[in-house]
């Protein structure tokens, strides 16, 4: 069993939007829709202030309030690799889901289901990172298995003090923010 997880360093994300290009021409993402943005967010007081810039997405919750609000079990947790995803065809668009997250990562595709960020489900199959880890020119994003202590993940997590986006809502996001 894994637990796939992206470990993201502030100090180094530019906020290109690089990761943004790439995952909507992997994921074929329709127009005007997103799986991952960039949030700049300014704090403390001029002249001590700082910018982090964060790659969002949705975090892979090991305790995921949008598979437990799915009444079809359309929106499940894999138990093998820890991946949160929505099968399609068990999907009625009834948006349950999207009201139950905290982060805002799921929307309704033209196809009538809701859809979200994978993790790139299908290049992982192929041995392959993400797409908006593969092509982040700033080495910002890292994605691996956190059961693996010698995983790149493992050994920044050890490294470094993180975060996760809203810890209240008790979700345990697998999606951290190195400080
Ligand atoms: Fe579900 Fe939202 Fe967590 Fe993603 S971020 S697993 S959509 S609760
Ligand atoms: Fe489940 Fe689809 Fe409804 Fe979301 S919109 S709760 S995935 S059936
Ligand atoms: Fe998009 Fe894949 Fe990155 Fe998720 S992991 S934001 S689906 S490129």
């Amino acid at each position: 069993m894994k637990q796939y997880a992206m470990v993201i360093d502030t100090r180094l994300c530019v906020g290109c939007g690089a990761c943004v290009i790439a995952c909507k021409t992997e994921n074929q993402v329709p127009e005007g829709l997103h799986r991952d943005w960039v949030v700049e967010e300014t704090s403390g007081r001029y002249p001590d202030l700082r910018l982090e810039i964060r790659s969002e997405r949705c975090n892979h919750c090991l305790r995921p309030p949008c598979v437990s609000a799915c009444p079809t079990g359309a929106s499940h947790r894999d138990e093998e690799s820890n991946l949160v995803l929505v099968d399609s065809n068990r999907c009625t668009g009834c948006k349950a889901c999207m009201a139950a997250c905290p982060y805002a990562v799921r929307y309704v595709h033209p196809r009538g289901y809701v859809d979200k960020c994978t993790f790139c489900n299908q290049r992982l199959a192929s041995g392959l990172e993400p797409a908006c880890v593969a092509v982040c020119p700033a080495h910002a994003m890292s994605f691996g298995n956190l059961h693996n202590p010698l995983s790149r993940v493992s050994r920044l997590m050890r490294g470094r003090a993180a975060k996760t986006l809203v810890p209240e809502a008790g979700t345990s996001p697998q999606v951290f923010y190195l400080l």
